[in-house]
């Protein structure tokens, strides 16, 4: 058997910038693997059913878990043991920085989509990358077959630190677009009961999919980043299931929506670094979705002090050694579900 196909991951590894090496098989159940490069794994079911869905991982190359997820899945798609009757795209994102052991080599893949690879006048192998896997989210979408298709990304990501709030999701802007309950209640089967709304376009990867191809799209967090090996992969079961029953059944049912089961809450600041001079006025471990109240100081900037503005307002991603520019602090507020305009 080619080594592709017995070892995806770690020929994806082997090949970290990327393969020329296109490779197809047919499996004895009809279904059809095409590798378009490293990482990139098209899975093809003989009479694809209305679906089309990419799963992503390895954005950041040190959050094993969803890699871990998907290597099994494929692993199982290729020995026949996993059935998929939806067009699948999986995408390891950034080999390179997996074989780092690091979130990136020398940028922020999850801020490189939607074109901003090509701004500015910094080059580099991650903005390479990031430019050919949106030719390849493109070309997934836009081969589809004809009629009225459903197109789905779950982008999958661990992160750096504790969460209040272990699993949790964010939902890409959608442009005045209503939230789509099924899609909640997807996240919910996957364990992820917390949902944040963007407010406005970004560079992530989810967005893009979202903002050039309206497809319901997500950046997924399922728990805290550790090491190969080193995850508590009960933590991410349902998770997993539910992907695999994505990719395996008709469609999904999830009952009523009962909206005091998710947890939603939307953008109060975000706080970018603008000075050498930054610090975050809490200590370096502090989890996500921790609680400030109105009046706290949350950050210092040069000599600007930065105040909660909201009591109830919860911190995420804080990372103060954010490149100047950047975002180094997230605050949210919980909006109650039925606020929400829903489909
Ligand atoms: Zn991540």
């Amino acid at each position: 058997m080619n080594k592709a196909f017995e070892d995806f991951l770690g020929w994806t590894c082997a090949n970290e910038w990327g393969s020329e090496e296109t490779q197809k098989k047919k499996l004895n159940n009809g279904v059809t693997l095409s590798i378009w490069d490293s990482g990139v794994l098209e899975v093809t079911p003989p009479k694809p059913g209305k679906k089309d869905i990419v799963l992503s991982c390895a954005v950041h190359g040190n959050e094993t878990a969803p890699i871990e997820i998907c290597r099994d899945i494929i692993n199982d798609i290729i020995t026949e043991k996993q059935t998929v009757i939806h067009r699948t795209l999986f995408l390891i994102a950034n080999p390179a920085s997996i074989n780092k052991g690091e979130r990136f080599v020398e940028e922020n893949m999850n801020r490189l989509f939607s074109g901003a690879h090509s701004n500015g006048k910094a080059h580099n192998k991650e903005r390479e990358r990031a430019a050919k896997i949106e030719q390849y989210v493109k070309r997934f979408y836009e081969t589809s077959p004809e009629g009225e298709r459903e197109r789905l990304h779950y982008d999958l990501h661990t992160a750096i630190r504790d969460s209040k709030r272990e699993k949790f999701a964010v939902y890409p802007f959608t442009h005045g677009k209503p939230y789509n309950k099924h899609q909640l209640q997807f996240l919910l089967a996957c364990g992820v009961d917390t949902v944040l709304l963007n407010q406005a376009p970004t560079t992530t990867f989810s967005y893009f999919s979202v903002n050039e191809f309206n497809a319901h799209a997500f950046t997924v967090e399922l728990g805290k980043v550790r090491p190969f090996g080193e995850n508590d992969r009960s933590k991410f079961a349902a998770a997993e299931k539910t992907l695999r029953r994505l990719i395996s059944e008709d469609s999904l049912d999830f009952g009523p929506f009962e909206p005091g089961k998710h947890f939603i809450f939307k953008e109060a600041q975000t706080i970018n670094r603008m000075n050498e001079d930054f610090e975050l006025n809490f200590a370096d471990d502090v989890a996500n979705f921790t609680s400030f109240d109105k009046g706290d100081l949350l950050a210092r900037d040069g000599d600007e002090n930065l105040y909660a503005q909201h009591d109830g307002e919860h911190i995420i991603f804080p990372n103060a050694k954010v490149a100047l520019g950047q975002r180094a602090l997230l605050t949210v507020v919980r909006v109650p579900t039925e606020s929400l305009e829903l489909e």
